[in-house]
């Protein structure tokens, strides 16, 4: 297929930094079914303008965006839409990326990759600079909430080959982050991070 073809791979553990001009989409390929995909996104023309979830849930009323929905800034404008959703619509807007210091109270390495490494080393490339980690929203991620408000995360119950498309409403940065968890089974049960795809349309 031709939209195979021109798929990029993001491999297992990094991040990446994609320039969407206003009406472009980018479709995000979970290719094992099992990775959780942290997404931010940025205005092109001001950094200090990004998607804020609280404001996405505040307006929405809903704690996980579905296909027809805008996805919001700090300033209150729509900077992405989800257009398309063939997962099982199981998506995390509650959880805080990873970071150095959770892997340090893992118990892991201080060069384990993370989340938050990730974005800031994908904007570096392209010579931007945020000047914060925002909330991301956490693709695929499997995260719900209990009777008693406890914080539940379980396995991605995506198949593999499924697929979300964002669409930028204005021209947007947005990063992508293939979860280096491999501590916890939030990337599956097997505990192992997976290449995810991506391909701009
Ligand atoms: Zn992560």
């Amino acid at each position: 297929m031709e939209s195979d073809v021109r798929m990029e791979i993001l491999p297992a553990r990094f991040g990446v930094a994609l320039r969407l001009a206003a009406g472009q989409s980018v479709d995000i390929v979970n290719i094992h079914g099992t990775q959780a995909v942290d997404t931010w996104a940025f205005n092109d023309a001001d950094m200090n303008e990004f998607l804020s979830l609280e404001h996405t849930r505040s307006r929405l009323s809903r704690v996980i965006p579905q296909v027809g929905d805008g996805l919001y800034t700090t300033r209150r404008r729509v900077i992405l839409s989800m257009t398309a959703d063939t997962s099982p619509g199981i998506h995390d807007t509650l959880l805080c990326a990873c970071s150095p210091e959770l892997y340090r109270e893992l118990g892991c390495d201080p060069t384990h990759r993370s989340c938050e490494g990730n974005l800031h080393e994908a904007l570096g490339k392209i010579g931007l600079t945020a000047f914060c980690t925002p909330a991301p929203l956490n693709l695929f991620m499997n995260v719900s909430v209990g009777a008693n408000s406890e914080v539940i995360r379980d396995v991605p119950k995506a198949k593999p080959g499924d697929l979300v498309t964002l669409r930028a409403e204005i021209d947007a940065i947005v990063v992508l982050s293939a979860c280096p968890q491999d501590v916890t089974p939030i990337n599956g049960a097997d505990c192992t991070p997976r290449d995810i795809g991506y391909l701009i349309v």
